[in-house]
């Protein structure tokens, strides 16, 4: 008799010891299986997503138009209103993004606006519970995203760094390259939320690899802006149509993909609606000048390109899209590098 109370009375407890168990391997063994659950069972997962900026703004509506609860933040409500007049949340603070959402994402300007949204005084840091995951979305310095992953350790919370590639238009149709560093189990538990955003992910090392390789992207992105605008202002000034121009180097050995498939959408056609300001490339160089110096890789060449996009921003460009850097020399030398029909 007493043999059958005891297992009555140890039933609960086994029970909530095989919820436990059960809850553990669905979500961390078996995520494909979790994600289908909660869409069959009707359940969605908040997702946070801080900075409704250029970029942040097509990337976090994606997200809502692939399903996910979103709550949002950023320095101005009015950036992120035609979210919320699709259902998104508002959050008065990164905080309480923290607070409410497992995994929060972010796109930002750089270091300083990251490094305020965790250690803010109504930060991240203050929200976080064990098991969180922070993906950083910004191009951020490698060293302020390694501190933050560390800090972040401190309290159970996973970090990747995660800039992209590919413009406003690659995060308005969700083919940003995405480019990640940090712990790759935490990548597996977050990569169904990046799909909606990026259709090419890379796990590139540890937290602080994925802005490596993006800043050494974008200084030969800026690098390539530079040469392609001397260039091709030359050869329009040296006498040869700009779209002939255009069609042989597409073909030839100086083609890059500033020339094929910014140029055509930007210079061509007088368009520098910001995209990728100016003032945003000059951040991106700064922090790869500071790589080289960190690990002792001269950058003369990167060093120069700095300068024509310190020239460029001292002339008012600061705001407009990356390719604008051609505007100064097409007004010393008196040349236009425009096409009607390419
Ligand atoms: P953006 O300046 O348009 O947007 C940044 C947003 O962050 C703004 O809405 C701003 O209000 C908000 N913000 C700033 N500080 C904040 C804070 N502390 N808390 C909450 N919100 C804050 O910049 P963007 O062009 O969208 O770029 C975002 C990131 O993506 C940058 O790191 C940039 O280098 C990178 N990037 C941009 C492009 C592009 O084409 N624009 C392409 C690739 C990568």
């Amino acid at each position: 008799m007493a043999f059958y109370v005891l297992q009555l009375l140890m039933l609960p407890g086994m029970y909530i010891y095989w919820s436990i168990a059960l809850e553990v391997f669905d979500k961390t063994l078996c995520l494909p299986i979790y994600y289908a659950r909660t869409k069959i069972m009707g359940e969605t997962m908040e997702i946070g997503f801080i900075g409704i900026g250029q970029m942040g703004r097509h990337m976090s509506q994606r997200l809502l138009d692939a399903g996910y609860d979103l709550a949002v933040n950023d320095l101005r409500k009015e950036a992120a209103q035609h979210l919320l007049e699709k259902g998104a949340k508002w959050m008065d603070t990164p905080k309480s993004v923290a607070e409410s959402c497992q995994f929060v994402l972010s796109s930002l300007p750089g270091p300083p606006e990251v490094e305020e949204l965790v250690y803010g005084p109504s930060g991240l840091m203050a929200g976080w519970k064990k098991g969180d995951i922070y993906v950083d979305m910004s191009t951020n310095s490698p060293v302020t995203i390694r501190r933050v992953a560390v800090d972040a350790k401190s309290k159970g919370v996973e970090v990747l760094d995660a800039p992209v590639s590919g413009g406003t238009q690659g995060a308005k149709s969700g083919t940003l390259t995405i480019i990640v560093g940090g712990n790759a189990h935490s990548l597996q538990r977050v990569h169904k939320v990046l799909e909606p955003i990026g259709n090419k992910i890379f796990h590139v090392g540890d937290v602080g690899c994925g802005n490596i390789a993006k800043l050494v992207n974008n200084i030969i992105y800026a690098g390539c802006n530079a040469i392609t605008a001397e260039g091709l202002v030359l050869g329009v000034k040296a006498g040869v149509d700009v779209n002939k121009l255009w069609k042989v180097i597409t073909v030839s050995s100086g083609n890059n993909w500033c020339l094929e498939y910014q140029y055509p959408r930007t210079v061509f056609q007088n368009n520098f609606e910001p995209g990728f300001r100016i003032n945003l490339a000059l951040k991106d160089i700064g922090l790869a000048l500071a790589l080289g110096k960190e690990y002792g890789v001269p950058q003369p060449v990167a060093t120069a390109v700095e300068q024509k996009f310190l020239d460029a921003k001292a002339a008012g460009l600061g705001d407009m899209a990356a390719p604008a850097l051609i505007l100064r020399l097409e007004e010393i030398t008196g040349t236009q590098v425009r096409v009607q029909n390419l």
